[in-house]
């Protein structure tokens, strides 16, 4: 049986005060939340006041991107193993912002996915399309792509030891939700390819829906069959509404 799973994704967003205020509400209320996971990664300065705040609680933490490289002249980069020194479990892999705004393409983000696990992180790895693409009805092809660049280079196996979050780029941020059955169509496409391969993956695997998930639509969702919990961006940045969230998730 998969337990569910809500991670905040913070993006951009904090300062050592705002954080240490959100982190105090959160660790005050999150024992109401018995039955569901929880998660938040964090800008990569802001590390050691997650690992301080939250250490011996019921919130792992992680961060947003990672090299796919493991050391040496990569200016402004951050390396896998660094994270270790900060007690993390997550890292956000392939998030469509740094696909989209950075480049990274399915095989880079392979990589890096790679590396998280070369050194016991779990990737929560982002997939999802672009408007036009599901307009197109293009929808499961770049999903389906997204998802074997990953398993070519690291086998089905190692999704046992990881976190999918389908994402639909045209959801996030921008106030429009996927509709439950649109977003249970598409989880219900990723356990099938993985299932393919291997059954038992498939079955234990967590799939996460992220895409202007809030308060009022989170129950809704997470009722789907095949939605495991969610990758919260902006409502992951008030205590309260991620709280509810979290609820919503057992
Ligand atoms: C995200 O950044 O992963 C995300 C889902 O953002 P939002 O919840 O703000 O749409």
């Amino acid at each position: 049986m998969r337990q569910s799973l809500v991670v905040g994704n913070w993006k951009m967003n904090g300062s050592i005060q705002r954080n240490q205020s959100l982190l105090d509400s959160l660790k005050e209320n999150i024992k109401s939340v018995q039955h569901a996971q929880v998660g938040i990664c964090a800008p990569f300065v802001y590390l050691r006041q997650m690992s301080e705040l939250l250490k011996g609680t019921q919130i792992g933490w992680g961060a947003q991107n990672i090299s796919h490289k493991d050391s040496g002249a990569f200016t402004g980069e951050v390396a896998a193993s660094m994270l270790l020194d900060f007690d993390c479990k997550y890292v956000i892999i392939g998030h469509s912002e740094c696909r989209n705004l950075y480049g990274e393409s399915d095989q880079l983000v392979a990589e890096k996915y790679a590396k998280a696990q070369s050194v016991g992180l779990i990737p929560i790895l982002c997939v999802g399309e672009l408007l036009e693409q599901r307009e197109a009805g293009e929808t499961e092809n770049v999903v389906g792509q997204q998802l074997d660049a990953i398993i070519n280079l690291q086998g089905i196996a190692s999704l046992s030891q990881s976190v999918i979050a389908y994402e639909p780029v045209w959801a996030i941020g921008t106030g429009k939700t996927a509709t439950p059955q649109q977003a249970q169509d598409v989880h219900a496409f990723i356990r099938q390819r993985i299932a393919k391969q291997n059954a038992g993956v498939a079955e234990n695997v967590q799939i996460l829906y992220g895409g202007s998930v809030n308060g009022s639509n989170a129950a809704q969702l997470f009722s789907m069959p095949d939605i495991d919990g969610g990758l919260i961006g902006g409502a992951s940045l008030k205590a309260n509404e991620f709280l509810t969230i979290c609820q919503a998730a057992q």
